[in-house]
């Protein structure tokens, strides 16, 4: 059975105030015309990973203005998400296919959450490679279908993306987060194509205002000296998070300025098996240094400690080596905090290099920029003073919102 996922209540007039009047009202004029809509998101996960942090806002503000959205989470054991893991990476360059025996494991899971899908929706939003082939099976439980890609496609491994493409283009849209990740074998005469990058909650616990001092008494819960620096990276236990590479640019930096700290702090998805076995090899490389605190949801790290160690940090990293889009980069920037993304995927989207942040391409330059920001403090205060603005106009959740009212007009 497809898993119902409880979201609670939100409403878009609170946003006003952060986004202003003439978006809110744009917003309600477009949903005026799509009143009663039913709208059903299916994901892999309501835990771990932007699609769910993203959902747990969305849903609800569609709710708020009159469509009848719902969002369930797809079944799958062990073998489905080894299946998924495996198309994920491969979809986004490595260069390794599924089996023939996987995929048949992700079409036979495809199928059976199809079957269990109840009829009647005016459009469904598949989000993500994991339930795709899921329309194939009931094509007539919805009038309209859109896929929701959250990955960067721009260079995947040919094979696996060849696969995924028919069942792609039996979609009536596929939304991508920038016009450069839609690959080459996808076109418009496939299938119609929307770009809309995705947002963050601002009244969201992880990204509502906190004090510094009720950031600097969770901080310190968890070990931290308060009155020291520190440096910090919020992801999935990941390899193209690269916290080994958040690890390496803390030890150059910690030559020069031996009090810095680091916190890698990382929640662990049920869709990601392969995420214990990166959490061990983070832990081994940080070699027991009692300056580097490696955390999960497992130690109770929930959205308001995310939020304190990110309202904390002099910087905040996320030193990715492919990005979809990075949600923490947004959520970094909202807090006003002095920000370094590697410059790949969907970071550069967000960090204007030099004006809103820095972007990096290894180690060693992470490790420079940190301790420029680290030895000057107004140029933190300018840079993160001017990611809040990039982010208040571009990447909040009302933004988002009006972008889907905007697809499903369409649609009509
Ligand atoms: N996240 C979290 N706790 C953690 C690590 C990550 O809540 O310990 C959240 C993070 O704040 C962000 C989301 O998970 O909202 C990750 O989204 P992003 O787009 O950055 O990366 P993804 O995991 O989707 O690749």
């Amino acid at each position: 059975m497809l898993q119902p996922v409880g979201v609670g209540h939100k409403t878009l007039a609170d946003y006003t105030h952060l986004v202003g009047r003439p978006l809110i009202e744009e917003i309600n004029e477009l949903a005026a015309e799509l009143k009663g809509l039913k709208v059903l998101h299916l994901s892999a996960t309501a835990f771990g990973g932007g699609v769910s942090e993203i959902l747990y806002t969305l849903v609800p503000l569609m709710r708020d203005v009159g469509i009848e959205a719902e969002w369930q989470v797809i079944i799958g054991r062990e073998e489905f998400f080894n299946a998924t893991k495996l198309m994920h990476n491969a979809l986004q360059g490595n260069p390794l296919d599924l089996s023939p025996s996987e995929w048949r494991t992700w079409e036979e899971y495809n199928e059976m959450n199809a079957q269990t899908l109840d009829e009647g929706w005016d459009v469904i939003i598949v989000h993500d490679p994991q339930p795709l082939a899921m329309r194939r099976h009931v094509p007539d439980k919805a009038k309209k279908w859109i896929w929701r890609c959250h990955i960067d496609l721009s260079t995947p491994h040919p094979p696996t993306i060849e696969r995924c493409v028919p069942y792609i283009e039996e979609y009536d849209g596929a939304v991508f987060h920038l016009q450069e990740y839609v690959p080459d074998s996808i076109t418009t005469d496939g299938v119609p194509l929307h770009i809309c990058p995705p947002a963050i909650d601002p009244l969201s616990p992880k990204n509502m205002a906190l004090s510094p001092e009720d950031a600097a008494f969770v901080c310190d819960q968890f070990g931290v000296d308060v009155d020291r620096p520190l440096i910090c990276q919020v992801s999935r236990f990941d390899p193209w998070k690269d916290p080994l590479g958040v690890i390496d640019a803390y030890r150059l930096v910690n030559q020069d300025m031996p009090e810095v700290q680091l916190a890698l702090v990382g929640s662990m998805a049920t869709d990601d098996p392969e995420g214990w076995e990166f959490f061990n090899s983070t832990l081994e490389y940080a070699q027991g240094d009692p300056d580097i605190k490696i955390l999960n949801n497992l130690n109770n790290v929930g959205s308001i400690e995310v939020n304190a160690f990110q309202s904390q940090a002099e910087v905040v990293i996320q030193k990715s080596t492919r990005e979809g889009f990075g949600l923490t980069v947004s959520e970094a920037l909202w807090k006003a905090r002095p920000f370094i993304g590697g410059d790949v995927g969907g970071i550069p989207l967000q960090v204007q290099d030099g004006t809103t942040g820095y972007l990096v391409s290894s180690a060693e330059e992470c490790a420079d920029r940190s301790l420029k920001i680290l030895r000057e403090p107004d140029l933190g205060k300018q840079l993160g003073r001017a990611g809040k603005e990039h982010v208040r106009k571009h990447f909040l959740t009302p933004r988002l919102l009006r972008d889907w009212l905007g697809i499903f007009k369409g649609l009509q």
